[in-house]
Parts: C-alpha cells; structure tokens; sequence
C-alpha cells in the first residue's frame, strides 16, 4: 500500500537565508523530506552580528526616497546581497527587471510596507526557482481589509483554494495587499504568522519554523550557561513564558495554527538534526521538570492603592482600571489584598504620565493612598506540572530565601501553570539562577 505523506509548511528566518551557503542549507532540508510541500521565505538576514538586514536596507531606501535623497549606495547593496545569494547558488536568474522596478517605485515615492516586503518577495522568487517549485505572490493570496486589519476568512479561503492546486510552491512572508492591491506588511518578524496562515489554509500536518536556535530554552543563555533545552510546550505555557519566547516566534504567529490544531517544531536549520522544540495544544506527556520554563523581565512600577473597606466597595476596582485606561496603559499583573491593590505596569509606559494617572485614581477611585515602587522586574516560573506537584511554590521561595533575595511580590493563577514573582531589578539575575538550579540542575 502507499504510503500517505503528511503536509508540512517550512518557514525560514532571515539568518537561515542570509547567503547561499545557508540558502544551501535550506533546500536540502526541503529537499530532504517530500512532505514539505509550501515554504516561506523571510528576507536575507544578519550574516553576522554587525551586518544590515535586507529588510533595514529597504527601509532606508524608502526614507531617502521619501526624503528626496539619494539612496543608491544602500540600494546597491541590496542588489549585490541578492547578486551573491544567486551566484552562490549557481542558478540562472536575473532580478534586474525587479530591481529596476522596485527602484521606480521608490522614487515615485512608494509605501514603506511595499518597499519592507520587497526583501521577502524576491528572496521568494530565488528560492522558487532553486527548489524548482511554483512561486506565488502573497499579495495575491493575503488579504487585508481597508482598515488595514488581517483578513483571516479570506485568506483562508483564497489560500486554501489557490494551494490546492499546487503541489510545491514558496510563498513569501511579511506581507498581503490591502483592497486596493496596495501592498501592507505585518510587524517585524512577521514572516513566522505568513507561515502559519499557510499552516492552517491547507490544514498541515506539522508547521515548522526553521531558526538559528534548537527551539525553546528552559531560561535564557544569557543568565544560565547551557541551559536544557524545552522539548514540549503547550500554547498556554508559551504565552505565560511570553516575554522569553518573542525572539524565536512572532506571538500573532500562535493564533491561526492553534485555531486549526496545528502543532509547531521549531527547528535550527545549522543543526538540522536536533529534535528542537514541539508547541502543542495539549500534551499527556510529562515535562522533563516540574517547571518547563523561567522567564522574566526588569523595568517594572507597583502602583498600590489603599482604601479601607475596599473589599465591600463594589465597583472600585473598575474606577482605578479606567484611570488607567482613560491614560492607554495595560497592566500586567493585578495582585490584591483585602484593602489593597497593586499594578504592575511597565516603567517605560508609565513613568511619563505617572501624575496623570494618579490624580485620575484619586477623582474616579477617592482611595485613602497610593504609593508607587518601581525598578521591579517580573519572573514567571511556569509549568503545566505545577498542577500535580505539591511543594512546588515551596521549592521556588525556599530557593530565593537561600539565594538572600527579597520577593516583592507573588501572584499565581488558578489555573496552577504559573507562579509570578516580583524581585528588584537588582536580584533578577540571581532569582532566575536559584529558580532553575532548583529545579534543573539539582535533579541531573
Ligand atoms: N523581514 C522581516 C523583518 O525583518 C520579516 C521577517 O523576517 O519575518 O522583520
């Protein structure tokens, strides 16, 4: 009997498509494995620490052009980075009437999400004809509405119509046309959710998103030396471990292919062997620890308010959120007492209109006082083993009571997948250290 394939969308960063010899790389990992049938390309990326990605180059372009200056030093540099790949690559194909385009367009002052997505768009074309497969434009299969928001329904069902029809094809990342065919792009490093709305208009198997790192980390390479890696990760985990996995994946990226039930592999296309790391609805499988993750961030404010008898005044809380509101500032996290309670909001954010938003606490809310902290700094332990392990918030405080660092501030859900600690910026470092020694490395 033959054997059924299964649909697999690959997706490239930049740094995986930066020259011909990491392009080279690519098409043997597509080439590899038949099932990968639909690639994104994201532009050339940093071929090392001090280079420009295409993408920056682009958008320089644009602001000189905008500017009335002359861009041509930078636009040759695009042309010889696209030059090289081709060369390297030994493909015959020319880019100069795309070029000579793009240039026009340019000049005639042309957007600056057209100009951004022309690096994933003629990366697009070099692959297409390196892999040999059929390259279809993204802005004829991703749709924006006239406000400039992500048509999903559309593109699903355009997408889906279109690539069945293909068997292999690229499509670039980053970018749509809006309803008057002009072209619109998504944020930075949105070529991760162009793969993933591939993912889900023709119901893939697999999404894989190929990087320069073996996926997730149980904490970050900066602070802990080697850290394990993460194999398994659920979507709920990934968000609570957010502000640890915005480098490897775009967050917009998580919604169309957990909509459609598609698991994620992030995989690293210089060490194509390693397992990386799988994001998953849901998993019966244990994590490796109690924990799967540690991640934090510094540069927090506490704004505590008190008021006597605020457990019986309802609606209160309500007043002090629209102060905050009505000043556009979200908060983070919202521990309580029974007549206390405490945002947490980024310094950055706040600190401008720090007096705004207190003066409109004290009109909307009256409370008897408000203190504000900052120089705090988050850390979410989290883990869907918390649930059945008991001693867990034990095992966290014990380890920062013996570490000598002061916590600020615990809050956890009840969902039992985080436990959220606030320390000063000072003992980040060291919180992380004694969180993941406890948990890692004492069990090795
Ligand atoms: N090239 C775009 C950027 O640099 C999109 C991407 O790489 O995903 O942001």
């Amino acid at each position: 009997m033959e054997e059924k394939g299964l649909l697999k969308v690959v997706k490239f960063g930049g740094s995986s498509l930066a020259n011909a010899e990491q392009f080279k790389k690519v098409g043997d990992i597509i080439k590899s494995d038949k099932d990968r049938h639909f690639a994104i390309p994201s532009a050339p990326g940093k071929r090392f620490n001090t280079d420009v990605k295409v993408t920056d180059l682009l958008y320089k372009c644009q602001e000189k052009a905008v500017n009335n200056e002359d861009f041509s030093e930078e636009f040759e540099d695009i042309k010889s980075r696209y030059n090289e790949i081709i060369e390297g690559l030994g493909i015959s194909l020319s880019l100069e009437e795309e070029f000579a385009l793009i240039e026009k367009n340019l000049k005639e002052k042309a957007g600056k999400d057209y100009a951004a997505s022309r690096g994933e768009y003629l990366n697009g074309i070099i692959m297409a004809n390196y892999l040999d497969f059929t390259f279809v434009d993204a802005a004829t299969v991703l749709f924006f509405n006239k406000e400039g928001v992500f048509d999903s329904e559309k593109t699903n069902e355009v997408l889906g119509k279109k690539l069945k029809k293909v068997e292999y094809a690229v499509i670039p990342g980053f970018y749509g046309s809006l309803p008057d065919g002009t072209i619109k792009t998504f944020s930075r490093g949105g070529s991760d959710i162009t793969g993933a709305i591939v993912a889900r208009a023709i119901k893939a198997d697999i999404y894989e998103n190929w990087t320069d790192v073996s996926g997730f980390l149980v904490a970050d390479p900066r602070i802990i030396y080697n850290p394990e890696p993460i194999d398994i990760i659920t979507y709920k985990e990934l968000r609570e471990l957010s502000y640890m996995g915005a480098s490897v994946l775009h967050e917009d990226s998580i919604f169309p292919v957990r909509k459609a039930g598609i698991p994620v592999n992030i995989k690293n296309t210089n060490a194509p062997e390693d397992p990386g790391s799988w994001i998953v609805e849901s998993t019966g499988q244990k994590s490796k620890y109690v924990i799967t993750g540690i991640a934090g961030r510094k540069g927090f404010s506490a704004i505590n308010i008190d008021k006597d008898m605020m457990n019986v005044e309802v609606g209160f809380g309500r007043k002090v959120l629209q102060a905050f509101e009505e000043n556009d500032i979200s908060f983070e996290h919202m521990p309580s007492g029974i007549d206390t309670m405490t945002l947490f909001v980024e310094q950055k954010a706040f600190e401008p209109k720090e007096q705004l938003v207190i003066s409109a606490i004290h009109k909307l809310a009256e409370p008897d006082s408000i203190e504000i902290e900052s120089g705090i700094a988050l850390i979410a332990v989290v883990g869907r083993g918390m649930k059945s392990a008991r001693g867990t918030a034990g095992r966290i405080f014990a380890a920062l009571a013996h570490a000598r660092i002061n916590v600020r501030m615990i809050d956890q859900g009840s969902s039992e997948l985080n436990i959220i600690i606030g320390v000063d910026n000072d003992d980040f470092e060291f919180a992380i250290k004694a969180i993941y020694d406890i948990f890692v490395e004492v069990q090795l």
